[in-house]
């Protein structure tokens, strides 16, 4: 190996690709704000406030985000800490769920599990740790909010065992609780940190170090003397295997708002998180050390400027060197892609960056080029799988106030369906397009999109269907038999992929029971 492949090779180890996944209000937004302090990047952290209190105009954010509040769009924030780099790639944050978090969790390689100490583990918390699972993404568990009232420690821990089906490991534990929190406590180094701005946490000889009494009342500094030593017989020792294979989550305690804890968080990011894993394509695995370039699209986020049709996609860089004026081959179409002005995402400062490694993430300004889910190599015919698209959950009927602008409605929606703001679905009965999402907030954001972008008002209709499946069968005459049953239930995808629309679940698995040869998929992975 020549120095030139040694250098990108110690690049790729140092990168930690990862997402923050919660419930609402768990504190998420002020985590990722103090992780940007540690990387350096002030002025990204005020971001991030601002868009809390929708004051920032920046022009990248949709209508609806601003008068919501809260961020439809995935964005990514790169920062340096501790000799790694950390790109972290943000979910939505409203309770409603989308596609867009679904795919953004398979550009991850890890993600950060913040729990409230006061609630455990919520609904959305649970549907997020659910896709990470899917895809054995290893979780790294922040209990946030010890500067309040909690519920007790053990129960958290057990909570998380049991209703996620993980092990627990403590790698700290909370000096004081409450008001009386004060500080962190490392259960394998036995080293107490207070507040996050000590670099350097203190060695002590043990949980009953005399120490502990400046930081705690002396009833609780006996109470937590106990708790120690419950907390080390009674948790599993820390597995790296056992976490890199997602069986296993070690967990962190502390305050976000009043800097606790959390650096704790991110060293063990640094020095347990995965970095870029191996990227499997159609053909072979493709390992992130490869020195070709080869990336996938698992966002198209659309400019803001309603009379042009630019895109951003987001590319995950999964092999190689992505440099700033490459040309890269589009394996879908076969055509190159000139990268003349990808964006970086370094925090600190944007322009510094002209090269991107394994696990990074850049956005490549395009005109529609880009699809969710398109592969980027340097000439390889390689198809990333595992960028996928679930069965929605809600199904729409177009309605278009204007018949005369049936054609523009078609190459809108196409063109939405190719950004994965909705799925969009074509009747072979030649009536109104469907559209299907995950999330209803996602039918706003279409809706929004065609009246400001395209002006095209619409309205929807409930269809008598509300479940969808992708169709197949190793029997082509018995997958045509049973498209010309159910001819009117049939619609095809964005991709031409054959669709079966039920009125419900009950219908779908009666006709599933019927036609044991034809296999009904609620997940289909982009070709
Ligand atoms: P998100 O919805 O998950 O992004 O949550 P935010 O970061 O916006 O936090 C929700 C609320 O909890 C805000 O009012 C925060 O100030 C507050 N909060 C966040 N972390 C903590 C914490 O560690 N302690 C306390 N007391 N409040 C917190």
């Amino acid at each position: 190996m020549n120095i030139m492949q040694n250098s990108a090779a110690s690049e790729v180890a140092r990168r930690r690709t990862f997402a923050v996944i919660s419930h609402p209000d768990a504190g998420k937004t002020t985590l990722t704000e103090k992780f940007l302090l540690f990387g350096g990047a002030i002025q990204l952290a005020g971001e991030v406030k601002a868009k809390k209190n929708r004051i920032s105009t920046r022009s990248d954010w949709m209508a609806i985000e601003r008068q919501r509040g809260i961020s439809v769009v995935t964005s990514v924030m790169t920062f340096e800490y501790g000799g790694h780099v950390f790109n972290l790639l943000d979910t939505p944050g409203h309770a409603d769920f989308s596609e867009d978090t679904y795919r953004t969790l398979t550009a991850v390689d890890s993600a950060i599990m913040v729990i409230d100490a006061a609630k455990g583990i919520e609904a959305r918390t649970r549907k997020l740790f659910e896709v990470c699972r899917l895809r054995d993404i290893p979780i790294v568990t922040f209990i946030n909010k010890m500067d309040r009232e909690t519920r007790d420690p053990f129960e958290l821990l057990d909570e998380i065992e049991k209703t996620l089906a993980l092990d627990v490991t403590p790698m700290t534990w909370p000096v004081g609780r409450g008001r009386s929190f004060a500080g962190t406590y490392d259960l394998g180094r036995n080293t107490l940190r207070g507040l996050d701005s000590e670099e350097t946490p203190r060695q002590l000889s043990g949980p009953d170090d005399p120490q502990i009494a400046s930081f705690i009342p002396a009833d609780e500094a006996s109470a937590f003397r106990d708790e120690v030593e419950l907390a080390r017989d009674g948790s599993k020792p820390f597995d790296l295997d056992s976490f890199r294979e997602g069986h296993l989550t070690p967990v962190f305690w502390g305050s976000a708002l009043r800097n606790y804890g959390v650096r704790d968080l991110i060293n063990g990011l640094g020095a347990y998180a995965p970095s870029p894993r191996n990227q499997q394509a159609a053909s072979r695995m493709v390992e992130a050390s490869e020195p070709k370039m080869a990336g996938f699209v698992f966002k198209i986020q659309a400019n803001m400027d309603p009379n042009h049709r630019d895109r951003i996609a987001f590319l995950r860089v999964c092999a190689g060197k992505l440099q700033r004026g490459m040309k890269a081959k589009l394996v879908r179409t076969g055509k190159p892609i000139s990268l003349s002005a990808p964006q970086f995402f370094f925090a600190q400062d944007r322009s510094v960056a002209d090269e991107a490694y394994a696990g990074d993430v850049v956005g490549i300004p395009n005109h529609g080029t880009l699809r969710i889910g398109d592969t980027l190599t340097e000439g390889e015919e390689l198809v990333f799988r595992g960028v996928p698209s679930f069965a929605p959950e809600i199904l729409r009927r177009i309605k278009l106030q204007d018949a005369m602008k049936a054609k523009k409605l078609r190459e809108a929606l196409q063109q939405m369906a190719e950004e994965g703001v909705v799925q969009l679905f074509l009747p072979y009965d030649g009536s109104n397009a469907m559209v299907g999402v995950v999330g209803a907030l996602q039918l706003d954001v279409l809706a929004e999109r065609l009246q400001g972008e395209y002006g095209l008002p619409i309205a929807y209709e409930t269809p008598r269907f509300s479940v969808c499946r992708w169709i197949s069968s190793d029997d082509e005459m018995e997958l045509d038999r049973f498209i010309e049953a159910n001819r009117s239930g049939m619609a095809h995808d964005l991709d031409q992929a054959p669709v079966f629309l039920a009125g419900s679940a009950f219908l779908l698995q009666y006709e599933q029971e019927r036609w044991p040869k034809i296999a009904f998929a609620d997940v289909k992975d982009y070709q």
